[in-house]
């Protein structure tokens, strides 16, 4: 049901995706807004051609806008470890085809206002091949993952840790508390931060901001 609250929220969510955008691009990327999941996955078709080969990490926001179905659709070989069928030698050649796939699909666990891309990682795959993959670079982000500074860039990117940790029936004291305590479990899920300041020399990079929340 639309309210009449609607357009205000919406026209503050554009200018502040549009913030960002500005942002990126200043700092070599390739950057848009759109409202909505639906206009961006019609943005990642746009950018990915029929036939490649996707690499998609570990990542809710690209599984969210429908991405995985209609890349599949088109022809597209699509990579991804998330397969609880795969055997251990599986996982990690499903690993490496990620890596060395013609794009590499991914979100991000935090932007900042002024276009610094935060995330952290456990396995250290997801943020190596953002960091020095060979594919193009498509980031969709949504704008729940827009934080003031650094600093809670930061603190953005641990709370998506307690959800994943429940999906994957994980054991660390963040699923009991809901936040982050900065461990030191062994089951620490937290141990590599990358902070992307620009996109890597020689890296297209695409950054696809969505006015909706996504992802974790
Ligand atoms: S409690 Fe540990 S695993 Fe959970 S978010 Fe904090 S550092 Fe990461």
């Amino acid at each position: 049901m639309s309210s009449p609250f609607d357009a205000p929220r919406t026209k503050a969510r554009e200018a502040l995706g549009l913030s960002v955008v500005k942002e990126l691009k200043a700092k070599g990327y390739e950057a848009l807004y759109v409202p909505s999941r639906k206009e961006a996955l019609e943005e990642v078709l746009k950018l990915i051609p029929e036939k490649a080969s996707v690499g998609v990490p570990g990542t809710v926001t690209i599984r969210d806008i429908g991405a995985m179905e209609k890349l599949a659709e088109r022809g597209c070989t699509i990579s991804h470890h998330w397969n609880p069928a795969l055997s251990p030698e599986g996982r990690t050649q499903a690993l490496l085809d990620e890596y060395n796939a013609d794009y590499f699909l991914t979100s991000a666990n935090a932007v900042t206002r002024d276009g610094k891309i935060v995330n952290v990682d456990g396995n250290g795959n997801r943020v190596s091949a953002m960091a020095w993959g060979r594919g193009t670079l498509i980031f969709v982000i949504g704008l729940n993952k827009v934080a003031a500074t650094l600093d809670d860039a930061i603190a953005r990117a641990r709370t998506a840790t307690p959800p994943n940790a429940l999906r994957l029936n994980g054991d660390t004291p963040c699923v009991k508390t809901g936040y982050c305590v900065d461990c030191n479990s062994p089951a620490r899920a937290c141990r590599a931060l990358l902070i992307l300041e620009r996109p890597t020399f020689g890296r297209k990079s695409h950054v696809i901001m969505v006015g909706e929340d996504l992802g974790y």
